[in-house]
């Protein structure tokens, strides 16, 4: 899916709920288009003398409600219109599960896997530099997102010290060493998780011996399927980008996952791992006649062309916009239930946001404590979401937007213009 069509998705999913809260043209467009786009040359001496030229991108959505907050993808095919897409996506993300923080988004137009280490450390920092002012713990936070994680953050960490004195409230998702919080990698996963187990609940489908596929084995993915399984759900098929494994009865995605993890960094070499079943393809694995199916991977999987073909009762959303919005009617009048990003996923940026707390206080939490302030959080953020579908007799995702776009509408109004 292109920047374009990500850009379009968001739009038309924000606009029905514009419309059922009946806000007026203006509001409309203060909420919609971002604050600041940021757009800066990233020039690149590389080992053998020769000179690359890169973008960094930041898309500053809003920040009504606290200060930016959102990853920095490295990837070859990055565009603004994507960031901004994404990074809007953070503000009604951060506004469902009542963080006090806006939206953003960035990020470098780079293959990281083709850049040495100390290529890509200078790329990072120089990234730094350029943004200068505009970031800050009480300014705009990133965090990780594909292609970046700890390290980059301890590199912006440091970069951002240089300038402006130590300070590891700049960013989320860091190593512990550096002020990251215990519980941060697993969070996504185990958010989803968790609000898998509260929505099939709510949908009457046994989680216990449920089946379950999952397109993405990375940090997100590979969390899900190992917490999902721990709460009696069969993973019959996960994947990476090079394919699927499936296995009718069940995989140990538990081991899976914690095989991965054991090397410290999420790797998409499912192959690599000694699973047994089935090879088949990620767009079979998206059709599999499955109760629950959690595409963790990238956007757009789920497009107006696949929607009839796909099986699941449930969809739980743990990678961003992985259903565009010409499918979401196709799923909807077939009777597939979706669980949408900005709730399903929200468990990563809960526990930034405990990561940010930490570091203010200068003080660490046991693990416990943040896995209990994650899970009440999120928890309470569901039973919100579930009163306002019943309350507008709507779905889980424009009932999650109302909340969302409600609360932004409150806080723009309240600080004035
Ligand atoms: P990751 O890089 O750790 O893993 C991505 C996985 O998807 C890998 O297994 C990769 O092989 C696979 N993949 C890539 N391209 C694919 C394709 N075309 N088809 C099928 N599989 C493909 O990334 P992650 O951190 O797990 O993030 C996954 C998704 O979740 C992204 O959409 C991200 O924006 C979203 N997300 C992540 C977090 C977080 O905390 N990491 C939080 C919220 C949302």
């Amino acid at each position: 899916m292109g920047g374009n069509d990500f850009r379009g998705t968001c739009r038309r999913f924000l606009e029905a709920a514009f419309d059922l809260l009946d806000i007026d043209e203006e509001m409309r467009q203060l909420l919609e288009t971002p604050y600041r786009e940021v757009l800066f040359e990233l020039p690149l001496k590389r080992a053998d003398g020769t000179i690359c030229v890169f973008y960094g991108y930041r898309a500053q959505h809003d920040q009504s409600r606290g200060p930016f907050k959102g990853g920095l993808r490295f990837h070859p095919d990055v565009d603004m219109e994507h960031f901004v897409a994404l990074a809007s996506i953070m503000t009604w993300k951060t506004a469902v599960v009542d963080l006090p923080f806006g939206g953003a988004k960035g990020g470098i137009n780079c293959d990281p896997s083709k850049l040495s280490r100390p290529e890509l450390e200078t790329l990072v920092k120089r990234y730094v530099e350029r943004m200068d002012s505009l970031i800050g713990p009480d300014k705009d936070i990133p965090a990780p997102d594909m292609g970046s994680g700890a390290r980059e953050m301890a590199w912006i960490v440091d970069a951002f010290a240089h300038r402006r004195g130590f300070n590891p409230g700049v960013v989320t998702g860091k190593p512990l060493e550096l002020g990251g919080s215990l519980g941060r990698l697993e969070a996504t996963g185990r958010g989803v998780a968790q609000i898998t187990a509260l929505a099939t609940e709510a949908e009457g489908i046994d989680l216990d011996g449920a089946t379950v596929a999952v397109q993405g084995f990375g940090n997100v993915g590979s969390h899900a399927a190992l917490f999902l399984q721990q709460r009696g759900a069969r993973i019959v098929a996960i994947s990476d980008a090079d394919g699927a494994i499936y296995h009718p009865s069940g995989l140990d995605a538990e081991a899976a996952a914690r095989e991965l993890h054991d090397h410290d960094q999420p790797s998409s070499a499912l192959a690599d791992l000694d699973l047994e079943g089935e090879q088949i393809s990620n767009t079979e694995l998206l059709q599999l006649d499955v109760d629950i199916l959690i595409p963790s991977a990238i956007g757009g999987v789920i497009h107006k062309d696949n929607a009839d073909d796909i099986s699941a009762r449930l969809i739980v959303e743990a990678a961003n916009m992985p259903i565009t919005c010409g499918a979401a009617p196709i799923l909807e009048e077939r009777g597939i239930t979706v669980i949408p990003d900005i709730l399903a996923n929200a468990g990563g940026v809960i526990v930034s946001y405990l990561e940010w707390i930490q570091n203010r206080q200068r003080y660490r939490w046991a693990e416990e404590r943040v896995t209990a302030e994650l899970e009440k959080r999120l928890a309470r953020a569901w039973h919100e979401v579930c009163a306002k579908a019943g309350e507008h007799g709507v779905r889980y995702r424009l009932a999650a937007y109302l909340i969302a776009v409600e609360r932004v509408k409150r806080a723009v109004e309240m600080r004035g213009f």
